[in-house]
């Protein structure tokens, strides 16, 4: 036990080896398995972005997942019997309905080239149905995202200052990088500069010069192999073959508050979907899992089944209402593969609803607060069983 605590407070991150010796011990004494037995009606949805050919997962493993990461993922789930079904399927599903093993629904954000090139060829050839949510914006531009692009430079450079020269007058200047003001500004109009750019030519162009500034040459930024990039109309068209293209709205952007400026979003992304000769969208994924309480009647309103958020939790099947804010697992290289088993066997959702959950009520209204909450659960309860 000492050497454990001092391995534990000597090694950096002390309470992430906390939580994962924590869920060890409880994989151990059978609560992963209770748990999924508890929790094996419910359907579990994992979000994915794009693949990755480089580096750019060691920049954001969440936005980028490495080809042998994911073949891992199936791997286990495969083996741990767990079933893949469609959204479609998932959301069709009626409520007491009995699963004889926890369900999987696989989803893809933004669609970048990566997820067509590097991740949805593995699920071609295992034949497992997913969904890819596009953003037709970018899709439509056809070039490297410029926010994407230009935090990725910031996070490859070495260098402690950065002097651009000769780019822009609003961007020319030098950057103490350590500084964490001018960083910001740095990244804010070097993203400026490059969406003053209207050509995939002239957007690598000037990412390249910008990448140049901090010491990154075009072969380390490496755009030809368009992995900041979305996917092309062939490739989404092909896609399309063993995935359901969705929509991720036009603008990779929630407008909160604005139900006519969403409605209008969600019409231009469907729009865009069946100019490519695809099924108009049924389902949604709120871009960064931004939204509000009137998305459910804009959504309800344009033909939309389910929106998919960027909360973890568990989808509870035949609780239709609560189908246009369904939440997910994001995964990611960063993402231990014993949390992405107690995500999968339901002991995380159980930890959060069972026990976290009461105690933040508990601590913010007292035990008053708790009693009323509890209280007010038991209508809801019987609304179901109806
Ligand atoms: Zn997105």
């Amino acid at each position: 036990m000492v050497a454990l605590l001092h391995c534990l407070l000597v090694s950096g991150n002390f309470y992430m080896r906390l939580k994962i010796s924590l869920l060890f011990a409880a994989r151990s004494l059978g609560l992963f398995a209770l748990s999924r037995y508890v929790s094996n009606d419910h359907v579990r949805v994992l979000c994915y972005h794009g693949g990755c050919v480089g580096d750019e997962s060691q920049y954001n493993s969440k936005l980028f997942t490495s080809q042998a990461h994911f073949r891992e993922r199936l791997d286990w789930m495969q083996a741990a019997g767990f079933r893949f079904i469609s959204l479609d399927e998932a959301t069709d599903i009626d409520k007491g309905q009995p699963a004889d093993q926890p369900r999987v629904v696989i989803t893809f954000d933004d669609g970048w080239h990566t997820t067509a090139a590097c991740l949805l060829p593995v699920l071609a050839e295992r034949q497992i149905p997913s969904t890819l949510y596009l953003c037709t914006k970018h899709f439509l531009e056809g070039w490297p995202v410029p926010t994407v692009s230009v935090h990725y430079i910031l996070w490859k450079t070495r260098q402690d200052t950065a002097v651009v020269n000769g780019l822009c007058p609003d961007l020319d200047g030098k950057y103490d990088l350590s500084n964490v003001h001018e960083r910001k500004q740095l990244i804010t109009r070097a993203i400026a500069f490059v969406k003053t750019k209207h050509s995939r030519a002239e957007v690598c162009d000037a990412l390249e010069s910008f990448a140049l500034c901090l010491g990154i040459s075009p072969s380390q930024l490496d755009l030809a192999s368009r992995r900041f990039e979305y996917a092309s109309r062939e490739e989404i068209q092909t896609a399309s073959l063993t995935c359901a293209i969705e929509a991720h709205g036009h603008v990779h952007s929630y407008p909160a508050g604005a139900p006519d400026r969403f409605a209008e979003d969600l019409r231009r992304c469907s729009d865009e979907i069946a100019a490519l000769g695809l099924p108009r969208p049924r389902h949604y994924c709120y871009p960064s899992g931004a939204h509000d309480e009137a998305a459910a009647r804009v959504l309800h309103q344009n033909g939309m089944k389910s929106a998919t958020t960027c909360a973890t939790g568990l989808m509870e099947v035949g609780e239709r209402d609560s189908y246009y804010y369904l939440p997910r697992f994001l995964d990611g290289g960063s993402v231990h593969q014993i949390e992405f088993e107690a995500e999968m066997s339901g002991f995380s959702e159980l930890v959060r609803a069972r026990l976290l959950h009461p105690l933040s009520v508990l601590r913010e209204e007292g035990l008053v607060g708790l009693a009323r909450r509890w209280l007010q659960r038991q209508p809801r309860a019987a609304d179901a069983v109806q």
